[in-house]
């Protein structure tokens, strides 16, 4: 048996394998108008600019009365309500000796430099208003443009759109945003072992069948990226149809994702139709789990000015189930973002105390599972083999511990969130 790689290929570090997947991954061409309504976890393609200030004009933070600081010298006296500013009207300047009953959201009228909120009102008889303690100048009063000014970049091309960026986009008028293109990826798995879920019965399974679970798990990361997937189920085991599955997806899409079949001297077919397609680099990274990668790109001759007919980008991540799901994460979630036009896909780690120990250095670079307990203070999942999918749900997040370095507790390290990466 003869394998399609040198049998000492050195590892490659991740960073140099992200640097260099990176660099495969130009930006796609084109841009789409979608509604704001619409637009979570899409990547802005245009920078927002402000054509108003936000809020439009001083208004008040609270229900209560607008008064002139000046005309509360004595606290025994009680003024008249000269006029009532509900939130959506626009009250007249304010008399002088008087004060203007107002509610949250409603403009400041000219003359008011302060709010006195209701609970600290004394309403007489005969409705005039007693302020029981003297207002300091401004309070209450949430300041026009104290938001976004006038001409303000308020969110940045390459953004990646978040509910509260929705939000602000609507806040400035936009119904309406300019972002890229969802990346269309086309999903396979392999291995003649697996079985989909539904198709037999836990207790009917053959010997040596396992359900395919990295396909649930790839295809709901892909969709929380923004793409739009095509799932074409499990790789067929001839070569001859695995290269034109291969080439119909290519024509199709910009990238497409398998997992299982990039393991050292594995025979499938996968390997030898991209290659016939185009070109496969077949990565040892020297990180655990998920040593093994696949990088490749599928030709379909010459490229066109807007990027469409350059063929298809080919990702081959490896079968164990937390090897898929970490490599996912760590490359193929920054390659997917900077597709759309993400400049910075660069991965935050917060410094925070184990609480465990990890005796074993590993000579690879490993992201170990792991999950705050209340204390702040990180706690390891007990097994931590490739192929225990629990440890990926218990945990919410990833211990990225140095290659030659055992832990103790107290020591801290650098931790990644599940809620950044699966975002
Ligand atoms: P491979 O990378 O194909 O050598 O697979 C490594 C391990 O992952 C084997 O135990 C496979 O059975 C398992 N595996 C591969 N693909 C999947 C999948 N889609 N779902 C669950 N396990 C898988
Ligand atoms: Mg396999």
């Amino acid at each position: 048996m003869t394998s399609t790689r040198p049998a000492q290929q050195p590892l490659k570090s991740l960073d140099d394998a992200l640097a260099q997947l990176l660099g495969y991954a130009a930006v796609l061409g084109g841009v789409e108008q979608v509604s704001t309504f619409d637009a979570d976890g899409r990547v802005l393609a245009q920078d927002l600019v402000s054509a108003l200030q936000v809020p439009p004009q001083d208004n008040s933070s609270m229900d209560g009365y607008a008064v002139r600081c000046a005309d509360l010298a004595d606290p025994s006296l009680a003024l008249p309500v000269s006029q009532r500013i509900p939130a959506g009207s626009a009250g007249t300047a304010l008399a002088a000796m008087s004060v203007a009953r107002i509610f949250t959201g409603a403009p400041i009228p000219a003359g008011a430099d302060a709010v006195v909120m209701q609970e600290d009102c004394d309403v007489q008889v005969d409705d005039r208003v007693r302020i029981q303690t003297l207002p300091k100048l401004g309070q209450w009063i949430r300041r026009a443009g104290e938001d976004v000014t006038r001409g303000a970049v308020v969110l940045s091309k390459g953004e990646r759109l978040t509910p509260a960026a929705l939000g602000l986009a609507a806040s400035i008028g936009m119904n309406q945003l300019t972002v890229a293109h969802r990346p269309k990826v086309a999903l396979f798995s392999t291995g003649d072992e697996l079985v989909m879920p539904g198709e037999v019965a836990p207790e009917q399974m053959a010997p040596g069948a396992i359900y395919n679970s990295n396909r649930f798990f790839l295809k709901a990361l892909l969709t929380r990226l923004g793409c739009e997937v095509s799932d074409l189920g499990i790789v067929p085991d001839q070569r001859a149809a695995t290269i034109d599955a291969l080439r119909g997806a290519a024509a199709k899409h910009d990238l497409i994702l398998t997992s299982g079949g990039v393991s050292v001297g594995e025979e499938d077919h996968i390997k030898p139709a991209v290659q016939s397609l185009g070109h496969l680099d077949l990565w040892q990274i020297a990180i655990k789990p998920g040593k093994p990668f696949a990088y490749g790109h599928l030709g379909l001759g010459a490229a066109s000015p807007d990027g469409s007919g350059a063929g298809a980008h080919f990702i081959g991540l490896p079968g164990n189930p937390v090897s898929s799901f970490v490599t996912f994460l760590l490359l193929v979630r920054p390659f997917l973002l900077k597709l759309q036009g993400v400049p910075n896909v660069a991965i935050q780690s917060i410094a925070l105390p184990a609480n465990f120990t990890w005796a074993r250095a590993d000579k690879r670079r490993e992201f170990l599972r792991v999950r705050r307990n209340t204390a702040g203070d990180l706690e390891l999942f007990a097994n931590q083999s490739s192929g225990v999918l629990t440890s990926a749900v218990w945990g919410d997040g990833l211990v990225d511990n140095p290659p030659g370095c055992t832990i103790a507790p107290g020591d801290v390290v650098r931790f990644i969130p599940f809620s950044e990466l699966q975002a």
